[in-house]
């Protein structure tokens, strides 16, 4: 593996660097309008949608500086280049590979401003772990399919204007053949018969819902990918969305907030950083994000010879899983009593979001499969050991 950049990398990693000089000025000094400002330079340089096709409207990046821009924008802990977070992600590129030439030019470029939000609706009250027994159904009716069923633990759901989800059109009841009959649909959640039941999390944000159809008409071009052949769509969905858990930068962001949190919480008189326990956790945390930044490489390397993306990204996904809750509870721990206060409530430490982060931890450990099916998934493709 070459570890090295060439000249036209660097000269990229410099440009992005000016760019964030510019634009990026101290939190502090961030008027109201900073945000959309922000959006619509990062905008303009086509870097959102960094790697996804110019004639789509993406950057056509070249994969390596893709790597770089996130580097840079991580390291100055710059807002994300897009607010439409599962479009970005996972739905984004999914439409990409899949979608026909009009979902293309009607999904993309919404995806690119920032326009509205997505959510992902595979997980059924008795279906998550085992997806491809999912029995929300879709029945053919003219140039239009009818959806009865429901969706829980719908992350965004509240907010999103449109939710990407599987639907099973044929092998009703068939335990052998469960993955096929599977389709992906693209539906917009005002439809008439769509009913969105937010439900709270323990940090008590209202992040997801419980979505039910009652024959909710949805044309056939909104169909993503063949007929039945929804599996494949979602494959690669959840490979790029277990690979944008397991990303390393966000971990890197976090293990600064946390260096800049015990320099300034100080017991007996001192800064927390000066304990050898606490210097020693904070070692361990980054070596395991090192880890899991060596082992993203392989992901790269693939990458960039144009090969998918697949079971590889449940190593890091398991990792970025179990540091996630390490994290969270160091936090909460140091910080005593102030630790468990949210948003709002007396004595909180910046306005409770170490509280709510260490609360969170569900959707990045449940969220995108649980750890004992990332194991299955390691043991039995990776490692090649008989299956479960
Ligand atoms: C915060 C959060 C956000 C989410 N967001 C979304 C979303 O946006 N869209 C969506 O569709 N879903 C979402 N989910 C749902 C999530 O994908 C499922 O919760 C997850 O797949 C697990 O399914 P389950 O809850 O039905 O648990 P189950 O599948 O019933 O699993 C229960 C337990 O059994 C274990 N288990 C199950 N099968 C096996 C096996 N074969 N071998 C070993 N152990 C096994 C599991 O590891 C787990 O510990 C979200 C969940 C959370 C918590």
């Amino acid at each position: 593996m070459d570890f090295e950049y060439t000249r036209e990398e660097e000269a990229f990693r410099q440009e992005v660097r000016d760019f964030l000089d510019e634009n990026l000025p101290p939190r502090e000094q961030r008027g109201s309008d900073f945000m959309e400002n922000w959006l619509a330079r990062v905008r303009e340089k086509r870097w959102v949608g960094f790697s996804w096709p110019r004639e789509v409207g993406g950057g056509g990046g070249d994969i390596m500086s893709q790597v770089i821009l996130k580097e840079e924008m991580a390291a100055r802990r710059a807002p994300p280049l897009g607010t439409c977070m599962m479009g970005l992600a996972w739905v984004g590129p999914g439409i990409i590979q899949y979608g026909t030439d009009e979902q293309k030019a009607r999904f993309i470029p919404d995806i690119l401003d920032s326009k509205y939000h997505w959510c992902t609706g595979y997980s059924e009250p008795n279906v998550g772990s085992d997806l491809a027994a999912l029995q929300c159904k879709a029945l053919r009716d003219g140039d239009h399919y009818v959806i009865n069923g429901t969706k829980i633990w719908t992350t965004l759901a509240p907010i999103a204007s449109w939710i990407s989800m599987l639907v099973r059109t044929d092998n009703f009841g068939s335990e052998e053949a469960k993955h096929e009959g599977i389709t992906a649909l693209l539906v917009k959640l005002d439809a008439p018969g769509i009913e969105i039941r937010p439900i709270e999390n323990m940090a008590g944000q209202r992040a997801f819902a419980q979505i039910f159809f009652d024959n909710v008409r949805v044309p056939v071009a909104n169909r993503l990918g063949d007929e039945g052949k929804g599996w494949a769509v979602t494959i690669s969905s959840l490979a790029n969305e277990r690979s944008s858990i397991g990303e390393v930068t966000a971990m890197y962001s976090k293990l600064e907030s946390l260096k800049e949190l015990v320099r300034r919480t100080t017991r007996n008189g001192k800064p927390l950083s000066d304990k050898p326990s606490v210097r020693r956790e904070l070692a361990r945390f980054e070596a395991k994000i090192e880890a899991m930044r060596l082992n993203g490489l392989r992901y790269l390397t693939r990458q960039i010879r144009g090969q998918p993306l697949s079971s590889e990204t449940s190593v890091n996904k398991l990792h970025r899983a179990d540091l996630e809750v390490e994290m969270g509870d160091f936090a909460v721990s140091i910080l005593g009593q102030a630790g468990n206060q949210t948003r709002r409530q007396e004595g909180a430490v910046d306005n409770g979001s170490w509280a709510a982060d260490a609360l969170g931890w569900p959707s990045v450990v449940i969220g995108g499969g649980t750890p004992n099916i990332q194991k299955n998934i390691i043991a039995e493709r990776i490692l090649k050991l008989p299956k479960d």
